[in-house]
């Protein structure tokens, strides 16, 4: 069975609760979204079977956990079920960074996961549909499993938006972590001033929510 992986490589986590762990990446090809701050739409990629990206996974040591990120990687589901199994039995941790649409495609590799990094695709960020029914279903899911929640923001990134995901998110699982990431390519006063409001929100909300920015560009690592 062979898969299309756009790049293996060996870094540190850039966003989320993991922020600053060793990983290994596996980044999957393609994606069934069009984010407007989409910053990883690759056009390459190689055909691996999954054993061989458990090979190379091997000749690392010294990291937190491996992460299978995108695109989505739920696309391939069937590749990337077999090399979230291989991988557990080599031991590693699998952590899984998805944008939270696919849901039956999670149900199918759920046991094989140990940590859900789940976007939350705001309307208003992303300039696309809503998505808030596909996102509740998937959070069900992703909550057999330690999972937190990631919502980009923007300077467009409406309130209403905001407490939308908000209320899914308690209706799912009160103890689901909101991660509020600015939008690195529009970082400024006013961007800030907004995150600082939303998170008050969020507390008002009763939603546990922390702002974590993007390292990767800051810190100039890949
Ligand atoms: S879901 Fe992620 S990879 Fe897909 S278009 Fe949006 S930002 Fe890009």
């Amino acid at each position: 069975m062979l898969g299309r992986v756009s790049e293996i490589f060996h870094s540190v986590q850039g966003e989320g609760l993991y922020l600053g762990e060793k990983q290994l990446f596996v980044r999957l090809f393609g994606c069934n979204l069009n984010c407007r701050f989409c910053d990883t739409k690759l056009n390459r990629f190689m055909e691996y079977e999954p054993h061989e990206v458990v090979d190379e996974l091997k000749l690392y040591d010294d990291f937190h956990s491996v992460s299978f990120t995108g695109g989505e990687p739920l696309l391939q589901k069937d590749f990337l079920k077999e090399s979230l199994k291989l991988s557990q039995q080599q031991g590693f941790k699998n952590y899984l960074e998805t944008n939270g649409t696919l849901t039956a495609e999670l149900e199918d590799v759920i046991d094989f996961v140990d940590i859900v990094a789940m976007d939350m695709k705001l309307p208003s960020s992303t300039d696309m549909d809503q998505l808030w029914d596909v996102h509740q279903r998937f959070l069900k899911v992703a909550s057999k499993k330690e999972v937190f929640v990631k919502m980009i923001i923007c300077k467009a990134t409406q309130e209403k938006c905001l407490r939308e995901a908000l209320g899914l998110i308690r209706n799912v699982n009160k103890s689901v972590i909101a991660v509020l990431q600015p939008n690195s390519f529009e970082h400024d006063d006013a961007l800030d001033a907004l995150m600082e409001s939303f998170r008050d929100i969020c507390y008002a909300e009763g939603v546990t929510s922390c702002i974590i920015p993007q390292m990767h560009k800051a810190a100039g690592i890949r």
